[in-house]
């Protein structure tokens, strides 16, 4: 029978690629290479000289002692460029292609709906794909995750995957300079693009995914 024969041939391909699931990507220090740009253009406005490994996105205030207001003139006056000058993180484009083309990708940004076109320029320009663009403008991320039932999420700050992992979804959270420390159950370190697909890809199990609010990876 022609329909038993269709149904045959999902069941052997579904079972031997594993069903699509839903993978969240932040932009900033994941896809993009922005902290070197932020911390010159950060330094050079506020007259300082902080490195990467001082640098902590969450309050930058106090990391440059400056108020609010004056954060937000320097954002007023940099904003766009530091969101459209950053290059991609080695191997972005080309690992997210490759995840893209068996899972979806919810992209999963503090920046502000304000820059959204700019940030859709910047994805299209640098082939990186996706199929829906959540800017939040705030870094409480744990409830656009469990709204879109995100089975992992690939950051890069440490505070956001702590806070995400507690509402049991899987972090993998991309190595830098900032984010070193312990991590909680459920927050994995990738060393790079690399690693977070073959996490993903080939080693989903590594994401204890029993302990997961979204389906299985
Ligand atoms: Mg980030």
């Amino acid at each position: 029978m022609p329909g038993q024969w269709n149904i045959m041939v999902y069941v052997i391909f579904v079972a031997g690629r594993g069903l699509p699931v839903r993978i969240g990507v932040d932009i900033d220090g994941v896809l993009a290479d922005s902290l070197s740009l932020w911390i010159n253009e950060l330094n050079s406005y506020f007259k300082k000289d902080k490195r990467v490994e001082q640098i902590r996105l969450l309050d930058i205030c106090e990391t440059y002692e400056v108020t609010p207001l004056e954060l937000s003139v320097f954002l007023a006056r940099k904003g766009r460029y530091l969101m459209t000058r950053p290059m991609p993180i080695t191997g972005a484009s080309q690992y997210l292609g490759m995840i893209k083309k068996q899972h979806d990708i919810y992209i999963v940004t503090a920046r502000d709906e304000r820059y959204k076109q700019e940030t859709v320029d910047w994805l299209n320009k640098h082939n990186l794909p996706y199929d829906e663009l959540i800017l939040l403008g705030s870094h409480e991320k744990k409830e656009a995750c469990l709204s879109r039932n995100l089975s992992v999420l690939v950051e890069d700050t440490l505070e956001i995957g702590v806070k995400v992992s507690s509402a049991g979804v899987p972090v993998l959270l991309l190595d830098a300079p900032y984010n070193q420390g312990a991590l909680p159950d459920l927050v994995y370190r990738a060393y790079s693009w690399f690693d977070v697909y073959r996490t993903i890809m080939i080693e989903p199990h590594l994401l204890n995914p029993s302990h997961t609010a979204g389906p299985r990876i």
